[in-house]
This record gives C-alpha cells, sequence and structure tokens, in this order.
C-alpha cells in the first residue's frame, strides 16, 4: 500500500469550532491511525482478519469509551471528542472504528446507562482498557430492520435465568468476553443479559465469505440452554427502547466515521488528480475530474457541519432519535457516493490495494445497511416530519 500522505480537508475552517482539547484529542487518533493502521490494514482487510495487535492502541486513543466517566475507565471526554475519535479511526477503516464503536455505544453505553453499579465496577474498566473485548446481539436471522420481533428468550428458573435463541451478524462477536444480549422475557418483554464466553451452551461461530468489513470479526451468537447468573440482568432500562438508546449513541459515532472515510477517499483522489497525466495534463485539469472534487468537498463540508452541530445538541441533551437517523443516513450515503466517485478518478489504480478507496467503498456498503438501513432511516424522517407510520 501506498504510504500515507493524508491531509484532512476542511474547507469551511471547520476548526475554528472546536476547542483545544477537540483538537488534541483528534490529532492524537489521527497520528495513531497513520502509525499503526494504514501501514497494515490492507493486508488485514485481503486476509479477512482482524488486528488484534491494535487493541491497546484504541484503548490509549480513548476510543473504548470516550464519553464514559474516568472513574469507570473511560476517557470522559465530550461527544463532539467522540465522533472526532469515529472520524479519524474510520478514515483508517470502518472495520476498525465499527469494533470501537461496539466497544464503546453497544457494549459500555448500556451497561453504564441500564447496569448497576457491580455491573459498571465488574465490566467497565476491564472493557475500557482492551482487556475484554464485548459484542452487541440484537439482529437475528429472521428479524433485522424488525428487531422487535426477535425470538431469542429467557425464562425465569429461580436461582438463574435460561437462554435460549440466536443472534446473526455480530461485529466482534467470534472474540468476544462478554456479550450484551437482547431478549425477551416469558411475559415478551426485551432485556439486556450479560453473557459472558465459558457459560455452558454459549458459541461464537464467525460468519466468513464476507467482501464488506473484511478487517473486523463478525459471527453469530448461539445460546442453547445457556445459564446467566440473575446478577447479569440489567436491571435499569427493558423494552425495546434499550437497545434503542444504544443504537443513538452508536449511529451518532457513525455519522461522524463516515466523514472520516469520505476524506480519505477525496484527498486520495485529489493527490492523485495532481500527479496522474493523461493527454499530457494532470487528469485533475479536466472540468469533468473537478466536477468530482468539487461535488466531493461540497459534501463532505456538509456533512462536518452536520455531524457538529448534532454533536452540540448531543452534548446539550437535545438531540432527538431521529435528528440523528438523519446524520446517519446522510453521512453514509455522501461517503459511498464519494468512494465510487473517487475510485474511478484512479481509474484502474482504483480498484488496487495500492490505495484505500476500494476498500473503504466496500466496507461502506455494511455501514449503510447495519445500525438501521438507508431505508429505514428514511422512514424514520418520514415519521418523525409526517406522524404517519410508514413502516408496517
Ligand atoms: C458487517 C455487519 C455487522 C453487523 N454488526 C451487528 C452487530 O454488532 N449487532 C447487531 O445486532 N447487528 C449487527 N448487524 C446487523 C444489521 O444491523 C442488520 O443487517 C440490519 O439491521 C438489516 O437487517 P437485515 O440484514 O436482516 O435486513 P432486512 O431487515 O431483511 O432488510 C432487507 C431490506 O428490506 C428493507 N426493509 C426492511 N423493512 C422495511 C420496511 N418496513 N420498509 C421498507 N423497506 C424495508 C431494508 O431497508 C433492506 O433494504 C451487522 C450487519 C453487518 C452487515
Amino acid at each position: 500500500m501506498k504510504p500515507d500522505l493524508f491531509e484532512a480537508p476542511d474547507y469551511y475552517n471547520l476548526d475554528e469550532l472546536l476547542t483545544e482539547e477537540h483538537k488534541l484529542v483528534r490529532d492524537a487518533a489521527r497520528e495513531w491511525v497513520k502509525r499503526d493502521i494504514s501501514p497494515i490494514i490492507e493486508d488485514y482487510a485481503q486476509k479477512a482478519e482482524f488486528p488484534t495487535q491494535i487493541v491497546k492502541g484504541l484503548a490509549d486513543i480513548g476510543a473504548f469509551g470516550p464519553y464514559i466517566p474516568e472513574e469507570y475507565g473511560g476517557a470522559g471526554l465530550d461527544q463532539i471528542s467522540y465522533g472526532l475519535i469515529m472520524q479519524e479511526i474510520e478514515r483508517g477503516d470502518s472495520g476498525v472504528r465499527s469494533t470501537a464503536s461496539v466497544q464503546s455505544s453497544l457494549v459500555m453505553y448500556p451497561i453504564w446507562k441500564y447496569g448497576n453499579e457491580a455491573q459498571r465496577q465488574k465490566y467497565l474498566p476491564k472493557l475500557a482498557s482492551g482487556e475484554w473485548i464485548g459484542s452487541f446481539g440484537l439482529t437475528e436471522p429472521d428479524h433485522g430492520s424488525n428487531p422487535g420481533g426477535m425470538v431469542t428468550n429467557f425464562k425465569d428458573m429461580g436461582d438463574h435465568y435460561l437462554l435460549n435463541g440466536a443472534k446473526m451478524w455480530i461485529s466482534n462477536a467470534p472474540f468476544c468476553q462478554i456479550a450484551v444480549v437482547w431478549a425477551k422475557n416469558e411475559e415478551g418483554r426485551i432485556h439486556g443479559l450479560i453473557v459472558e464466553r465459558g457459560m455452558e451452551g454459549f458459541s461464537t461461530p464467525e460468519t466468513h465469505n464476507k467482501w464488506s468489513l473484511r478487517a473486523s470479526a463478525t459471527g453469530e451468537l448461539i445460546f442453547d440452554n445457556v445459564k446467566v447468573p440473575k446478577e447479569n440482568l440489567l436491571p435499569n432500562k427493558s423494552g425495546l427502547g434499550a437497545p434503542l438508546g444504544c443504537l443513538d449513541s452508536a449511529r451518532f459515532g457513525i455519522a461522524w466515521g463516515a466523514i472520516g472515510a469520505a476524506m480519505d477517499c477525496y484527498d486520495t483522489a485529489l493527490r492523485y488528480s495532481k500527479e496522474r497525466l493523461q493527454f499530457g495534463k494532470p487528469i485533475g485539469q479536466f472540468q469533468l475530474q473537478q466536477k468530482k472534487l468539487a461535488e466531493m468537498i461540497t459534501e463532505i463540508t456538509k456533512a462536518q457541519l452536520l455531524a457538529w452541530r448534532l454533536g452540540v445538541m448531543r452534548e446539550n441533551g437535545t438531540a432527538t432519535s431521529a435528528q440523528i437517523s438523519m446524520a446517519k443516513r446522510n453521512n453514509v450515503d455522501m461517503a459511498i457516493t464519494i468512494a465510487r466517485e473517487a475510485r474511478q478518478m484512479l481509474g484502474g489504480m482504483g480498484i488496487t490495494g495500492e490505495y484505500s478507496i476500494m476498500r473503504h467503498s466496500m466496507n461502506l456498503e455494511s455501514v449503510i445497511t447495519y445500525e438501521g438501513t438507508h431505508d429505514i432511516h428514511l422512514l424514520i424522517t418520514g415519521l418523525d416530519v409526517t406522524g404517519l407510520n410508514a413502516f408496517k
């Protein structure tokens, strides 16, 4: 792979909206990605393997629980810092960002928000340091966009719960030490349970043959009469709103992360357009190529503003789920379009692993599908503005 010469676009001087702390956090993440991700990531994506050696580095840059209070091992940062870290990591690779997103927003967040103090003390510091990796089990083979239809269930056996069912498409599953699993009790109410590796009847087979997020491990979570101790139930929130609250946090991170992937594609295409000569001129001198670049930087700038404003609202507690949906949908769509255009600008070289664009492009096919598909987020906006439900 080519050396990482990334220069972040900032067309509207958005740095002026950031605090010194934001910039420090972002720059540390940016340097780490340049040093520890860019040189190795293409190889791991080609091998379809998660680079486990990066876990400590992710913890060191605050990517595991950026906004979780320091007393639990988190970085104690604000929402914009969290977004900036996700942006930088996804600039390197969406799969690596997925690992960090799941750990932070889908595992640490529910334990922090819905767990009791004993659960926080037991799990959060180990997750923040990367000693333990977690996964989040919501999606099932027959229930993706409609998670409320889940069939995974648990029964109260007096001194423990008995968990049965299966989850599919679960990031980090093959090597997670714990899984936050969403299942229905005997009354059909959804609860979160912490399932630990080693519990009898719990297995995590890996999903192979992915053409997307190849450097992120995906798998199933299978529960065959798993005895879950009663103290592993998250006591402070139940119902579908509990997992959806986690998804709000993760989708917010994705809205920022997608900007990183788009920035990397744009920056690569811009540099290439000045170096690659055809018909005796740099291809960047042709109007058609300039149109692509001009549209890319316009869309990136709009997405940056959307994410920043959402960060402010998320920090002051006013961002709605529908507003988060809009940013996730818009920014991922923006990134996938830019990846496609940028790939074309590199001609044949664009399909090789010499450059990052094709990998981003393939990764973004998962990002546009997980955490609510492109269609589902549109329907969320539609419902929000009309008050009419088009889901069913
Ligand atoms: C790489 C990867 C990692 C993932 N990681 C996780 C994870 O860690 N944890 C987890 O729980 N899940 C995870 N997922 C699952 C992901 O969230 C689901 O794939 C996603 O929610 C879509 O569900 P589905 O694949 O079953 O598609 P479906 O729900 O079957 O959707 C198929 C198509 O139908 C459309 N559709 C569905 N319902 C409607 C409707 N009402 N109106 C209009 N169109 C509709 C969808 O938009 C989509 O285009 C991951 C997925 C991938 C690919």
